[in-house]
């Protein structure tokens, strides 16, 4: 055998025997409740200090060769920017959960006075489908093909990329312009909910404690710490209070709390600080905090 031929049955063979590495991971690109911090009209100390890297929340989902955004949010630039440097990928689609300013309203920097994007896949319900074909200036987005809408139907699983499966799930919330849905992300290996907006989880047609069994992570709607946590009746604004999940919760095993980060925090909720006592608290039974870049891998 000439060294030429040895030499590519060596590499044939180092192939062979080389596992494929396939990265799957989801990072954290936000954590606010939609209106962010500062929050315009706040005069508060919650406000007085913008903290480094808290934007609107949003989700980044990665693999080896593509990358896709949960929600559009007002803080697009940066969020989709930094998922692109990480993922090295130019971002393939965006899954929108609800028409609330937070996380939609980011689509504006897909069109002709930005990015001018040339069909970028819009994954959206129905009635969030029709929202943004009837009304400018999303229908021009639509028009001018920056984007394509792509329908999701809930609890059916769409497979987006190289095994990655994103199924929405339909969520009660104040349903203005659009329905609410949450997203169930599963990886090759780990599956990892995602819920920024709910009414109140006793008003869900299924159950966290259930659902926290079939997945390892669960970032859920951590908008208000507690009741009277802002001064306007927040029987208008209604989310489970984190004490209420807490709660909720309080019976199941720390490896099951341990699955559960709160996210889509009011810049009112003083859990937003690392250096709170209540969060600290919380922390010790087991809950998790949700902050920019932190990432779950559903490879491993
Ligand atoms: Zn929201
Ligand atoms: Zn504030
Ligand atoms: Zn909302």
């Amino acid at each position: 055998m000439s060294h030429s031929k040895s030499f590519l049955t060596y590499l044939f063979c180092l192939a062979l025997l080389t596992p494929v590495s396939w990265s799957q991971k989801v990072i954290v690109l936000g954590n606010l409740q939609d209106g962010g911090s500062p929050q315009y009209g706040c005069q508060l100390n919650c406000c007085s200090v913008p903290q480094p890297n808290e934007y609107i929340s949003s989700l980044g989902i990665y693999n080896d060769t593509s990358a896709y955004l949960i929600d559009a949010t007002p803080d697009y630039v940066i969020q989709a920017q930094h998922l692109e440097r990480i993922a090295r990928s130019p971002i393939k689609g965006i899954f929108l959960t609800h028409a609330h300013m937070g996380h939609y309203t980011g689509l504006i920097h897909l069109g002709r006075e930005a990015a001018n994007t040339r069909k970028t896949d819009v994954f959206v319900m129905p009635r969030m489908g029709e929202f943004l074909t009837n009304n400018g200036p999303w229908d021009q987005l639509i028009a001018l093909e920056n984007i394509q809408l792509i329908l999701l139907s809930p609890n059916k699983q769409m497979l987006v990329d190289q095994s990655i499966n994103i199924t929405p799930l339909l969520v009660p919330h104040r349903d203005e312009y659009s329905e609410t849905v949450g997203f169930l992300i599963s990886g090759r290996r780990r599956k990892l909910l995602y819920i920024p907006d709910i009414d109140k989880w006793s008003v869900w047609n299924q159950s966290l404690e259930l659902l926290l069994k079939e997945v390892d992570f669960a970032l859920i709607d951590g908008t208000f710490l507690k009741d009277g946590e802002i001064n306007r009746p927040m029987s208008e604004i209604p989310h489970p209070f984190i004490i209420e999940t807490a709660s909720l919760l309080a019976s199941l095993k720390t490896e099951e709390k341990n699955k559960v980060w709160f996210t889509h925090f009011n810049h009112t909720n003083p859990t937003r600080f690392a250096s709170s006592k209540d969060r600290k608290e919380l922390e010790a039974q087991g809950y998790h905090f949700a902050s920019f870049g932190t990432e779950f891998n559903l490879e491993d």
